[in-house]
């Protein structure tokens, strides 16, 4: 809020300051009176020795500086003693300018009592190079002319006829025209600066709101250069009716692109509809004045247009400061100020006109001011909205940056946490799926495995590997006797002795089939297998299975066989020697373990396994 103030301040300070620099440029000295003049005026020409015959009581009074008639299609008649004047006119010359140059026809004339001394014209009937002075307002330069003691001058203009009238003496003339032309040089250098840069702005971002922005700029700045005279006096001297349809086309066009750009920047279809509907009323009906200025006279064209621009600007005033109030946004209140300056900078310069302030470089230009000020604020404006949008689009950026890091952070998570399950999962299927159910001790499928491997294993290192067959003795007849699930339960408690006993990492226990089970022992020789064998035997001899308050014992009978493997085929071997042993510790009467070294079964064994 107080950003707006000061801005709002700085502005009115600007002005203000114009004001004071109006007011310490002042070239009319406050002790001279300023010049009077006497108008009159007809609908009808009047010839001058018609003129002359008119009563004193009915010519005007009226200030030089601020003769305004407005809009009139009548013949205006200004006269002048010059014996006001404050430059001795009889010995040096001097020049009259008409401070507006889009007055079709202005005639000078010089008088002794009825005789003419001096007659002369401009204005835009003639063409450019017929004035008497080719400079863009009107200026009659006048010799020293001793016996002339009046002025007359006739005008006649199809716009406004507005004859601010200046006398002076010839070398102050020039002085100020040079300062005039500098201050125009200034002002249209800073808007061709503004036209390119937007222009440029609008080639970079393809943003039409530049584009809009670029045209009318150049259609004010051709405007005011018309206005002011240039258009004419640089670019058809030759044709006054090109420079009225130039002034014509460029005030439409100005309110074109204008009253586009204020829809576009002020985003008034969706913040304000009405003023959306005001806003292409103005674009429509300025079309149609360019269209209708086919057959409509200049004055009216200048009057609807100019009617118009008025509306356009206080309108301006109000939305913006309406929005502003709505949106509270430092480009919207830009856009105000940029108003404001404008509207402030014609009001100047009409109370100029009027002779509230007095007339000097500054307030002769005020409207100038206003618009450079006007078009600088709106270029802000149109860069801080540019920047405010970049950051906002940034900040989106990094929001949707943020949230994909955090979804790939939890997705990442999430799929390790699945990964680690599937293993975990896996695992166990692959334990599950290679132990055996009952004993929980490894299964034959897992037995096979290993048994391949580890005999493997041997035969590369040349190494002992031991395996051991377990058979529980006369199972059949417990089962039968104490039942099945008895039965299981001795098959448990011997696996779960045999586990305790084997003591080594690499050594395990296997479930073979029904009660038998089998034990590798790698690195083991005959020697060393035969006293775990022994052990183990032992232990499941001291078991005890509590059935119905009695103690019932289990023993087992172990075959094994213990070798360095000589070949790679001799894996089948191993086994059938430990089986074969197992057979001898049964028909050897039980509970014991008997050995056998790894050799080609002879004959008689073949007879005897078959
Ligand atoms: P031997 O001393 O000669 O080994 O006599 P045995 O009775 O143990 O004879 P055999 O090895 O032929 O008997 C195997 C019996 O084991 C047959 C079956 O009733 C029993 N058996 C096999 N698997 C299971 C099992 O999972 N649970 C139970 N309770 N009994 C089983
Ligand atoms: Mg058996
Ligand atoms: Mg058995």
């Amino acid at each position: 809020m107080s950003l707006y103030f000061r801005l709002f301040i700085l502005t009115l300070l600007l002005f203000s300051g114009t004001l004071a620099a109006a007011r310490y440029n002042s070239d009319e000295p406050a002790a001279t009176a300023p010049l009077m003049a006497q108008y009159y005026q007809s609908a009808d020409f009047i010839s001058l020795p018609q003129l002359q015959a008119i009563t004193d009581d009915q010519w005007q009074d009226v200030p030089a500086a601020s003769i305004n008639f407005g809009f009139t299609n009548h013949h205006v008649w200004i006269r002048m003693p010059l014996a006001q004047l404050p430059f001795d006119y009889r010995h040096d010359p001097w020049i009259l300018e008409l401070g507006y140059p889009l007055l079709d026809h202005a005639e000078l004339y010089l008088l002794n009592g009825s005789t003419i001394l001096l007659r002369t014209a401009a204005g835009n009937d003639l063409p450019y190079t017929a004035r008497p002075i080719a400079v863009p307002e009107l200026a009659f330069p006048v010799p020293p002319l001793s016996q002339a003691d009046w002025l007359y001058l006739h005008v006649h203009s199809d716009s406004s006829v507005q004859i601010p009238m200046r006398a002076l003496p010839e070398q102050e003339y020039w002085q100020q025209r040079v300062a005039s032309v500098t201050f125009d040089a200034a002002f249209y250098a800073i808007l061709f600066s503004m036209l390119a840069y937007n222009l440029l702005i609008f080639l970079l971002t393809r943003d039409v709101i530049f584009l809009l922005y670029s045209l009318s700029i150049a259609a004010f700045a051709t405007m005011m250069a018309g206005l002011h005279g240039w258009t004419y006096a640089l670019l058809w001297p030759e044709s006054p009716h090109l420079n009225d349809l130039t002034i014509l086309l460029s005030l439409a066009l100005s309110e074109i692109f204008l009253a586009l750009f204020g829809l576009f920047f002020l985003r008034l279809r969706r913040l304000h509809p009405r003023a959306f509907r005001l806003y292409s009323g103005y674009v429509v009906s300025a079309v149609a004045l360019v269209l209708l200025s086919v057959y409509l006279p200049y004055h009216t064209m200048i009057q609807l247009l100019t009617g118009q621009a008025i509306l356009m600007s206080i309108s301006a005033l109000i939305l913006g400061l309406l929005l502003w109030w709505q949106t509270r946004s430092r480009d919207v209140f830009l856009f105000f100020l940029a108003a404001f300056s404008l509207i402030f900078g014609l009001l100047l310069y009409a109370l100029q006109k009027f002779g509230v302030v007095p007339v000097n470089l500054i307030t002769e230009h005020a409207a100038e001011i206003g618009s450079v000020i006007q078009v600088v604020l709106l270029a802000l404006s149109m860069a801080d909205r540019h920047n405010r949008e970049r950051q906002a689009r940034l900040a989106a950026q990094d929001v949707i940056i943020n949230m994909q890091r955090e979804a790939n952070a939890v997705l990442d998570q999430k799929v390790r946490e699945r990964t680690e399950d599937l293993e975990q999962l896996n695992q166990r299927l692959q334990e599950e799926s290679t132990t055996d159910a009952l004993t929980r001790v490894r299964n034959r499928r897992y037995f096979d495995q290993r048994f391949y491997t580890l005999y493997q294993d041997a035969f590369r290192q040349q190494t002992s590997l031991a395996l051991l067959l377990i058979d529980i003795d006369h199972f059949k007849q417990f089962n039968d006797t104490y039942g099945h699930q008895l039965g299981d339960t001795v098959l448990q408690k011997v696996a779960k002795c045999m586990q305790q006993a084997i003591k080594r990492p690499q050594d395990s226990v296997y479930r073979y089939g029904g009660e038998e089970f089998a034990i590798l022992l790698p690195n083991t020789d005959a020697q060393g297998a035969l006293q775990v064998a022994e052990q183990l035997r032992a232990r499941i001899d001291r078991l005890r299975i509590t059935h119905q308050h009695q103690q019932l014992s289990v023993t087992a009978s172990i075959g094994l066989c213990a070798a360095v493997p000589l070949g790679r085929e001799q894996q089948e071997l191993l086994y059938q020697q430990a089986d074969k042993a197992l057979y001898q510790a049964k028909t050897q009467g039980r509970n014991r373990s008997c050995a056998l070294p790894l050799q080609q079964p002879d004959a008689d064994d073949r007879q005897q396994n078959g």
